[in-house]
């Protein structure tokens, strides 16, 4: 038998999410040792103390189910963004909240839309229950920002069967953004019958002035849906906490298919911990300024090209294929993203790091260029 032809049809045609290598599956492949990771995109601080002290607490008592609901965790959410409890759904992580977001609105026969260059789970969120996606040209950089999301061009995509559209503000892997205005007119100018997911996983780390605070459109926009993660700036990726800010209704059709204890208590606990860590969180998003500013700088001192971001990585544009200085990246223990998978095959994606593992990325890079 073969099992391939039995998996339904948009499963067939998936290519699993490729994450960034780990350390020791380098160290392991190359038999080397103090290798560097810039490649998830993580805090390079770890998570603060306050949550870190809740997750060794909350570990004592792990053979008890979490509270599914996630009580506390979404009352202090539910304050943070000036809504009501039953407003938040809980995700292991924000990825699953976007797979809850395709499974309850998405399936054969109607349509989603995303830009080109957008987050790789979109897609694979959108085939696997085997809906169409209408994937639009980004910016060339004649009218916005290079690899950006062209909202003139998602709105064209959108017609009669689309229930979807996914925006990711800052966009990974570009750092790409899109300000207050334009993205309030995108929203407010869709049909009732399209959801649309504003996607912030990079939300804490954007200095811009007129970057939206989304979450207080939901009162006009009863179609919005807002995710945010405890992964980047909190520090928290391995423990698997991120969340979704809707109206209730949504949110009530989102938990008919949450798994139950999607969120376990040690991640609860560490989340809510996380919220009250303000020094933690301004200590790591001063890191990230001063390590974007380092990178770049570097970057111009090298004379190489790289697309403005926001975020907490910024990809770099080789000219060409970038495959083989990934290779040799490799060699020396620097792990950083390829992104052929996006269509970005001379691109190579950079997380900001700690001060000396940026010094040893741009140390590495300059001894593969010559
Ligand atoms: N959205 C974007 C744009 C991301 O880059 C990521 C992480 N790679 C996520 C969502 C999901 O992160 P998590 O599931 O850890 O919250």
């Amino acid at each position: 038998m073969h099992y391939d032809e039995l998996a339904v049809a948009g499963v067939r045609a998936l290519h699993p999410y490729q994450p960034g290598m780990p350390i020791a599956e380098l160290e392991r492949r190359y038999g080397i040792r103090n290798a560097i990771k810039l490649a998830s995109n993580e805090n390079p601080l770890g998570p603060g103390s306050l949550a870190l002290a809740a997750a060794r607490q909350a570990l004592a008592d792990c053979a008890r189910y979490p509270e599914g609901s996630g009580y506390l965790l979404c009352a202090r959410l539910a304050n943070r963004h000036g809504v009501a409890s039953d407003a938040i759904t809980l995700g292991n992580g924000s990825n699953d909240v976007l797979d809850m977001i395709a499974r309850v609105f998405l399936g054969p026969g109607v349509e989603a839309v995303y830009s080109q260059y957008a987050f790789a789970v979109y897609p694979i969120a959108v085939q696997a229950v085997g809906a169409t996606a209408r994937v639009a040209p980004a910016h060339d950089g004649s009218r916005g920002p290079a690899y950006g999301h062209d909202l003139a061009a998602m709105r064209s995509l959108v017609g009669p069967l689309t229930r979807v559209v996914f925006i990711a503000n800052p966009n990974n892997p570009t750092g790409t953004w899109l300000g207050e205005q334009e993205l309030h007119d995108f929203v407010t100018g869709l049909p009732d019958h399209v959801v649309v997911v504003v996607d912030e996983a990079y939300f804490e780390y954007v200095t811009a002035a007129d970057y939206p605070d989304t979450p207080r459109w939901l009162a006009d926009c009863p179609n919005l849906i807002v995710t945010r993660t405890f992964s980047k700036a909190y520090g928290l990726a391995s423990l698997r906490a991120g969340y979704a800010v809707s109206a209730p209704e949504i949110a009530q059709l989102l938990n008919r298919v949450r798994h139950p204890f999607n969120v376990n208590s040690i991640a609860q606990a560490a989340a809510l911990a996380a919220l009250d860590d303000v020094a933690h969180l301004e200590k790591s998003l001063r890191l990230n300024r001063e390590g974007m500013e380092q990178l770049t700088s570097g970057f111009r001192r090298l004379g190489l090209n790289f697309i403005d971001s926001v975020g907490n990585f910024v990809v770099l544009d080789l000219g060409e294929a970038a495959a083989g200085m990934h290779e040799q990246l490799l060699r020396q223990g620097v792990i950083v993203r390829p992104i052929a998978n996006y269509g970005m095959p001379n691109h190579l994606r950079v997380t900001v790091g700690l001060p000396g593992e940026n010094a040893r990325f741009l140390e590495a890079l300059e001894q593969v260029l010559a």
